[in-house]
C-alpha cells in the first residue's frame, strides 16, 4: 500500500513519523512531497514579536525531521487526479497513490482587503506577524513607535491561532506599561465576531481583560480596506479605526492545488471533510489533516497532532481490514499570552470547553519556554 502525503509541514511531519512507526516498509509505503527545505515552527512567530523567542532555534532543515524509511521529495505538487489516483508535480512527473493525505495548509489571500498588500510592502505603519519576516519587522515597529494607536486587526475567519491578535494587543500593551509609556497609547482590537474570542469561558475572560487594561474592542468588524496612508482601517459597513501601527492578520484560504483540483476542497482551497472521520466528502481514499481541512476547530499544531495520531490509528484499522472507527472530536489547545509571565490556555473540542479560563504563570512557562523544544524533540516524530 502506498501512502502520498501532501505537504511535510507540521501535520504531514506529524503523520508521516507515526506511519513509519507503526507500519513495516513492506506493509505500507510512505512518500511525502514538501515544497520547502526548510521548516519553520509558527506558533513562535508571536513569540518573536516581543523578543521572547530567537529566530534560529525555530528553523530547521525539512530532510532531518523525517524518520528513515520516508521517501522525502522536495517538489510542488500541481495538481491532484482523485479519478485516477494520481498527483502532478512540477519536477517529478506524476505520483500515483493508494491512500492521499492532503497537509498542504493554508496561504494567504491579500486580494482583499483593498490596500491591504500596498500597506503591507510600504512596511512603514501595516504589518503580519504571521510570517517571520513581518514578526520581525513589526518587533522592529514596536520598539521604535513612541505613542499613538495600535490596531490588532483580522480580515477574516478562519486564520491559524485565532487568539494570536489577541495574544498580540495584550503584550503589547503589556509592554507599553513596562516602558513607562502608556498613557501615551490607545490601542485597539477588531474582530469579525461579536466577542473577540469565539469560545466561552475565555471569550468573556478575554473582554473583562480588555476592558481592565483599557483596550477598546470593536467587535462585528470586517476590513474592506487598509489606507495606509491616512492611517485608517475601514469595515464593509463604512466604520472607520484609525491607527500609527496595524498588524493585520491576511484572510487564509487552501492552497492552489486543492483550488485547482477538482472536487477536492470547496471554493476557497479548504479539503472538504468529514469533521470526525477526517476523510474526505467526495473520495474514500482521500483525507485532508490540519490548517488544510475544513474542520470547524481552530487551525493549530495542536489539533494537527491529534488529528496525525489519529489518522494513523485508522490506517492500522485499514491495514487490518477492518472499517476504520477511530475519530477526531475537534480537541485543541491554544495558548493566550495576556500579560508578562502570563498565559491562558484555551483547551476545547467541537463540544465543549475543557481548561479553566485561568492566566497561569505555568502555564507561560509551558507556552514560552517548553512547547518549541516538545515541538521538535516530541510532537514531530510522533512521540507525544
Ligand atoms: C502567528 C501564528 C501563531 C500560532 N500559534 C499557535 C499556537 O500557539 N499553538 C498552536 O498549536 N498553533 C499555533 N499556530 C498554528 C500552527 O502553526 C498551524 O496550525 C500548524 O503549523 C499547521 O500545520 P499544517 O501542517 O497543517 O500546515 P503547515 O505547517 O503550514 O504545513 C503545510 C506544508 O505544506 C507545504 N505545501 C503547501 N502546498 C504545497 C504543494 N502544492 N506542494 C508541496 N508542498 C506544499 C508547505 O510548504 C508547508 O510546509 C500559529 C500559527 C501562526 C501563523
Amino acid at each position: 500500500m502506498r501512502v502520498l502525503v501532501l505537504g511535510g509541514g507540521s501535520v504531514g511531519t506529524m503523520f508521516a513519523n507515526r506511519m513509519r512507526k507503526a507500519f513495516s516498509k513492506d506493509e505500507v509505503e510512505i512518500i511525502v512531497l514538501e515544497r520547502s527545505e526548510k521548516h519553520i515552527y509558527q506558533p513562535a512567530f508571536t513569540l518573536l514579536v516581543f523578543d521572547l523567542e530567537d529566530q534560529k532555534n525555530i528553523i530547521r532543515p525539512t530532510k532531518d525531521l523525517f524518520f528513515e524509511g520516508i521517501n522525502l521529495i522536495i517538489d510542488e505538487a500541481t495538481k491532484i487526479d482523485p479519478q485516477n489516483n494520481k498527483v502532478a508535480t512540477k519536477r517529478h512527473g506524476e505520483i500515483s497513490y493508494d491512500y492521499l493525505v492532503i497537509a498542504t495548509g493554508a496561504t494567504f489571500n491579500l486580494d482583499e482587503p483593498e490596500g491591504i498588500k500596498e500597506g503591507l510592502e510600504k512596511g512603514k505603519n501595516v504589518f503580519s506577524f504571521y510570517d517571520m519576516e513581518g514578526a520581525l519587522k513589526l518587533g522592529k515597529a514596536l520598539k521604535d513607535i513612541d505613542g499613538g494607536t495600535i490596531v490588532s486587526s483580522l480580515c477574516d475567519l478562519p486564520i491559524k491561532c485565532p487568539a494570536a491578535p489577541i495574544k498580540f494587543i495584550l503584550m503589547a500593551e503589556d509592554m507599553m506599561r513596562a516602558r513607562g509609556i502608556r498613557d501615551k497609547f490607545k490601542f485597539v482590537l477588531t474582530s469579525p465576531l461579536p466577542q473577540a474570542f469565539s469560545r466561552e469561558p475565555y471569550a468573556s475572560k478575554i473582554d473583562e481583560i480588555c476592558r481592565r487594561r483599557g483596550v477598546e474592542v470593536v467587535s462585528n468588524f470586517s476590513p474592506g480596506e487598509v489606507d495606509h496612508e491616512k492611517g485608517v482601517l475601514r469595515d464593509y459597513s463604512g466604520k472607520e479605526v484609525e491607527f500609527d501601527l496595524l498588524s493585520l492578520v491576511p484572510s487564509l484560504e487552501g492552497e492552489n492545488v486543492v483550488q485547482g483540483s477538482e472536487d477536492v476542497g470547496d471554493a476557497v482551497g479548504w479539503v472538504s471533510c468529514d469533521k470526525h472521520h477526517m476523510v474526505n466528502r467526495t473520495f474514500s481514499n482521500i483525507y485532508g489533516i490540519g490548517d488544510a481541512s475544513d474542520f470547524p476547530t481552530s487551525k493549530t499544531a495542536s489539533g494537527a497532532r491529534k488529528q496525525a495520531a489519529i489518522l494513523t490509528e485508522r490506517m492500522k484499522e485499514i491495514v487490518r481490514g477492518e472499517k476504520p472507527a477511530a475519530t477526531y472530536d475537534g480537541h485543541i489547545i491554544c495558548p493566550i499570552l495576556t500579560r508578562d509571565k502570563r498565559v491562558i490556555f484555551a483547551e476545547f473540542n467541537y463540544t465543549e470547553s475543557i481548561s479553566p479560563s485561568l492566566e497561569s504563570y505555568v502555564n507561560w512557562v509551558v507556552k514560552v519556554y517548553m512547547l518549541r523544544s516538545l515541538y521538535f524533540n516530541l510532537m514531530l516524530p510522533g512521540l507525544v
